[in-house]
């Protein structure tokens, strides 16, 4: 099974250690660039992405995680982690760093102005069956993407989730359901670039 790091610095890891586990993954937390060397994958959990940011660096671990993305790691963001993605935030506070890697620009809190928090059905392109639901906790939207970037859905005319090569994003929290099926299409995006890596 592949294993598949929790980048474990602030936000709901566990959460998403025991999605990953159901979805066939062998997870573990990843905190230093040692831990992150030796995972095929990561996830980039919820939480506050102006305090992930901040240890990050202060762990030493934005360089290494920036190379390991440019690399082609697979890497799946949910919120705070979608920002953590994104080449630009469109309002960062100050000092606030992101790793990058998805062509888009993000802009942090977009819901939580009309709505602190709330649920909705969401359609995802790749995931099969009945739409997600979808958990948004002062989540942001995608406020615009570049040629690369393909989006995979949206809601109210928002963009909440995007690929871009091997890097997936969503403004929500699939690891908050129970209904694993967008931990599984990571976890098939880390078997396949396993797989394209051993050739
Ligand atoms: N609003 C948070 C941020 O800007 C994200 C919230 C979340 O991850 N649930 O980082």
């Amino acid at each position: 099974a592949p294993v598949i790091g929790v980048l474990a610095l602030q936000g709901d890891v566990r959460e998403h250690l025991i999605a990953l586990a159901a979805a066939d993954a062998v997870a573990r937390p990843v905190r230093r660039p040692e831990e992150l060397a030796e995972v095929d994958g990561l996830v980039i959990p919820g939480g506050e992405s102006t305090t992930i940011s901040k240890l990050a660096v202060l762990f030493g671990v934005m360089e290494p995680l920036r190379a390991r993305v440019q690399g082609g790691m697979p890497v799946y963001g949910t919120c705070a982690g979608m920002i953590m993605l994104a080449d630009k935030i469109l309002d960062p506070r100050s000092g606030q760093e992101t790793i990058g890697g998805i062509d888009m620009i993000v802009r942090r809190n977009a819901f939580g102005r009309q709505n602190e928090s709330f649920e909705a059905a969401v359609d995802i392109k790749g995931v099969d069956g009945d739409p997600v639901e979808g958990v948004f906790i002062r989540a942001p939207w995608v406020e615009s993407v570049g040629a690369e970037t393909e989006v995979l859905a949206e809601h109210d005319g928002h963009i909440v989730a995007v690929r871009q090569g091997n890097a997936l994003a969503t403004s929500f929290h699939p690891e908050l359901t129970g209904d694993h099926r967008v931990h599984s299409l990571f976890v098939d995006m880390v078997r396949a670039n396993r797989t394209a890596e051993s050739l």
